[in-house]
């Protein structure tokens, strides 16, 4: 018997698997490479001030702080580096953004966060224009983590990769039952048909999540967005760039640069209009460069919810069900601190912090 299966592997089912392996939880992860995940083509950044109104996340001292510690450890445990620290140069684009700016700067919430940009002549479009720096922000190499997790999960024979279908799951009065159809990873590719039984599932499907039969009542907005990566032969700057559009250098002639935002074409495919948005976007930050080289473009669907708050807890009617999603843009920030949060509600029944507790929407959707 399982203490929990989790159903995908993206970052927050992955991280979620990790932190309760960590509490000595019996897990098994079941997740299906084909169905596209958003945390293998996000950029991972991790920003405590966002949108045009210059907003600092709620609670970002405890989330920094459980990001950090968590990321650290990983790295520490495989020797190598996910967590990259880089200052943002943000560049205001109207005077809105000026006044957001001149309010912020004299909260002394925000002094951590940000400075007055002192030199930032390497842009040529932000050398004319307003621009103030950020701290605390970076990004997370999210396929890096996947791939160890992954690698790892597969090791130790708790991660199946393969689909789950919700008709192979039976709900029990103490727990579920899901009739495996899975393809052994092993040379001989066997298939194999086994009854696991677990006292909870999570459910951790990124957009998909929407469809879920037991959680279709949760207000889903999910976001479509596309990145380019390109090649360079100029010097690229140092900072991340933000000027609603961002551009972040990974390495001496290759940048991201994204993303766009669309709600209404839920798709993975990349579109020639959002390739055309981005290249515009970098002619404003980057006016005196050279001819760049598209190298990739990719596009997924932000997990994105109504209230802009996660969706977390166990189903009101049908406590052996949960859900642990819905971190939209910000699963990197976000997910280290949320799934301390979660298991520490599924092994000592701890309340979850109420702004992502699902219990917020089921008086609403039910009365
Ligand atoms: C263009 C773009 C840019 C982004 N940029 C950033 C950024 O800069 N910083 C940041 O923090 N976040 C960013 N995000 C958001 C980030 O990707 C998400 O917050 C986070 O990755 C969500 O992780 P998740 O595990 O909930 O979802 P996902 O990564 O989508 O994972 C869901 C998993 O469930 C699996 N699955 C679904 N259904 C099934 C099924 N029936 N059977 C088996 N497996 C199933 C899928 O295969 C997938 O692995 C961006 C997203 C996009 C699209």
């Amino acid at each position: 018997m399982h203490d929990v299966l989790i159903i995908g592997a993206g970052l927050a089912g992955s991280i979620l698997a990790y932190q309760l392996r960590l509490a000595d939880q019996k897990v098994l992860l079941i997740s299906d490479p084909s169905i596209p995940s958003a945390s293998r083509i996000a950029a991972g950044l991790i920003n405590p001030i966002s949108g045009q109104r210059l907003v600092l996340q709620e609670n970002i001292e405890t989330l920094l702080t459980s990001a950090q510690s968590f990321y650290r450890d990983i790295e520490k445990q495989f020797s190598f580096n996910i967590l990259h620290q880089k200052q943002m140069l943000r560049v205001l684009r109207s005077d809105k953004e000026k006044e957001h700016w001149e309010k912020r700067k004299k909260d002394p919430d925000y002094q951590t966060y940000m400075d007055d940009c002192v030199h930032h002549d390497e842009t040529a479009a932000c050398a004319n224009a307003s621009a103030f720096l950020q701290h605390q922000t970076g990004y997370l190499d999210t396929n890096l983590l996947l791939n160890t997790l992954h690698a790892e999960f597969l090791n130790q024979g708790i991660l199946y990769e393969t689909s789950l279908d919700y008709d192979d799951l039976t709900i029990k009065p103490d727990g579920v039952l899901w009739q495996a159809h899975h393809e052994q990873t092993d040379q001989s590719k066997k298939a194999s048909h086994q009854t696991i039984q677990a006292k909870t599932i999570v459910f951790c499907e990124g957009w998909r999540g929407q469809d879920n039969p037991w959680f279709d009542w949760l207000p889903f907005q999910p976001v479509k967005g596309e990145i380019l990566t390109l090649s360079s032969n100029s010097d690229l700057p140092q900072y991340i760039i933000n000027r609603g559009k961002w551009l972040l250098p990974f390495n001496a002639d290759t940048f991201k640069l994204g993303a766009t935002y669309d709600w209404s074409n839920l798709n993975e495919t990349p579109t020639e209009d959002a390739k055309q948005e981005l290249l515009h976007a970098m002619s404003q930050i980057l006016t005196h460069h050279e001819p760049v080289k598209v190298i990739k473009h990719v596009a997924g669907v932000r997990p994105g919810t109504k209230d802009k708050h996660p969706f977390l807890g166990l189903h009101p009617e049908c406590p052996q069900l949960g859900i642990f999603n819905g971190f939209g843009s910000k699963g990197s920030l976000l997910i280290p601190w949320y799934a301390e949060q979660f298991v520490a509600h599924l092994i000592k029944k701890s309340p979850l912090p109420k702004q992502a507790d699902i219990k917020r929407l089921h008086r609403e959707a039910h009365g």
